[in-house]
Parts: C-alpha cells; sequence; structure tokens
C-alpha cells in the first residue's frame, strides 16, 4: 500500500484512516493529520 499524502509504501500495520469507505494507510500521525484534514487533495476518484 502506499502513503497518499507522501507516497511513501506502507505496511497494514501502520496509521489507517477510512474515507468513503475506503481505507488509507499512513507512514505516520502527520500523515494521517494531513489527509484528515484535507482529504480531497489526497483522493483521486
Ligand atoms: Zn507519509
Amino acid at each position: 500500500m502506499k502513503d497518499p499524502v507522501c507516497g511513501m509504501e506502507v505496511s497494514e500495520k501502520n496509521e489507517t484512516t477510512v474515507y468513503k469507505g475506503q481505507k488509507f494507510h499512513f507512514c505516520c500521525a502527520s500523515c494521517k493529520w494531513a489527509f484528515e484534514k484535507n482529504p480531497e487533495q489526497f483522493v483521486k476518484t
């Protein structure tokens, strides 16, 4: 999986969040925070 914020490869065990029924994984809490602040910026539809 890929961190949608920074593009790093991340494992299932890392920070996660669910947005519009899709699960996203993050390398760290700050990437998760950035995503949750503005998910539309990182989600490609
Ligand atoms: Zn990251």
